[in-house]
């Protein structure tokens, strides 16, 4: 018999009786003669709630309260959905994080899933249950309550498809599929039929939303099929698998954007060899991611040195250089607000020169100035004025092909 891991996010089941409608798709799967394990969030905005609860009493809540607290919101799923599948005539256990043997290091809020001892899970499929799981959250060895970052009940459901060597991981959401772009904004955007682990890898950590990046990187490390499927409509979602099928031989799979973006400058660093490592160690020390990074030597053998960070942490990230500007050893430093980035992503990129230099003529063509640029061996990223970043989604997803994917839809 096989296992089947499903994972149903939090407005699948955002009421009772969407939870009832949950239940029958997990029903169908166990009628298929399959073995079924289910991965569930907190219904709806629960978990936003609770944060706002929190928030309500102080604004520094400590990150082990945090956890005990959201770690409630997957318990309420559980045992409904459990319920559910009982008042059908089905056997169903819920079990929380713990309960299922998923133990993580001791680190709250964004803990990461160590290792799972998956006897009990076996003993209760042994007996024929569906075993109903609570996504996002573990314990440590020690026996503290974690959870693993917003988003990871989808890491949940892939680590344990992984340890149970469950022949599938589907993870049901509110979208069909993952799309060429976000259909929100992008009116062409189209979904697709498959996509890689890396293309996707990139994709949710460029802000597509759809996944987790965590649970794709554990699906890519232990070679585990991963379905992103609608949990109303019955439609062939997204596959995500090592080889995407080259759709129409694309180049380019997908087109991201997020805005609220910061280019901040440092002038005139005088000891380019300690003073790179020393203002990225100052940021870091402080929370403050940086992504793109862009360094220049000037005439007087100064460095000047350009970062991007998100918009929030703007004024730390002025703070904490100027607090430091004596031993950091700069003249000055200016940011731009307001600014978005771009991405293109494929992997066909790997294997056909130019995509950058198409992608910077399609903006120019646009009027459309690039202010920063990064690249991988499967993504470019530009930097645009926030205004910008919409247009050049469109244009960049009709110039790469994207516009004219074809639309399958067949029925499951
Ligand atoms: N309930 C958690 C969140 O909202 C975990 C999840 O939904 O995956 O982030
Ligand atoms: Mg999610």
């Amino acid at each position: 018999m096989s296992i089947i891991v499903q994972k149903f996010g939090g407005t699948s089941v955002g009421s009772e009786e969407k939870i009832i409608n949950v239940a029958n798709r997990v029903i169908e799967e166990k009628q298929r003669g399959n073995d079924v394990v289910v991965v569930v969030s907190a219904m709806g905005k629960t978990t936003d709630g609770l944060v706002k609860l929190a928030s309500n009493i102080t604004s520094h809540p400590s990150k082990r309260e945090m956890d005990m607290l959201l770690s409630t919101g997957e318990q309420v799923t559980i045992s409904l959905l459990a319920m559910a599948l009982q008042q059908k005539g089905y056997d169903a256990v819920s079990y929380t994080g713990w309960q299922a043997g998923i133990v993580t290091e001791a680190v709250h809020s964004n803990a990461r899933i160590t290792e799972i001892n998956t006897v009990k899970l076996k003993k209760s499929l042994n007996e024929g249950k569906i075993i109903v799981v609570a996504g996002f959250q573990g314990m440590t060895a020690s026996g503290e309550i974690t959870t693993l970052g917003r988003g990871g009940s989808d890491t949940t459901a892939v680590a344990l498809a992984a340890s149970l060597h469950a022949e599938r991981c589907d993870i049901y959401t509110d979208v069909d599929g993952v799309y060429t772009s976000d259909p929100r904004y992008i009116e062409n955007a189209r979904k697709l039929t498959s996509v890689s682990y890396d293309e996707m890898l990139e994709l949710a950590n460029l802000g597509a939303g759809v996944l987790h990046p965590r649970a794709v990187e554990f699906a890519k490390n232990y070679q585990l099929p991963l379905e992103v499927r609608s949990s109303i409509e019955k439609v062939e979602g997204t596959l995500i698998e090592e080889e995407a099928t080259m759709e129409q031989n694309l180049i380019v799979r997908g087109v991201a954007f997020e805005n609220e973006i910061t280019r901040m400058t440092v002038f005139g660093l005088k000891n380019a060899i300690t003073g790179l490592s020393s203002i990225f160690t100052t940021l870091a020390k402080h929370h403050i991611n940086v992504d793109i990074i862009i360094q220049s030597q000037t005439e007087k053998n100064c460095t000047n040195l350009s970062f991007s960070i998100h918009e929030h942490d703007l004024g730390q990230a002025i703070s904490v250089l100027e607090d430091n500007k004596q031993t950091l050893g700069f003249t000055h430093i200016e940011h731009e607000s307001g600014l978005a980035k771009v991405s293109i992503v494929g992997s066909g990129m790997i294997s056909n020169p130019g995509v950058a230099a198409e992608m910077f003529e399609v903006l120019a063509e646009h009027d459309i100035i690039v202010k920063m640029v990064s690249t991988s061996e499967i993504k470019v990223s530009a930097v645009v004025d926030e205004q910008n970043m919409n247009k050049a989604a469109k244009v960049l997803h009709t110039a790469f092909d994207l516009d004219r994917v074809k639309v399958e839809q067949y029925s499951s």
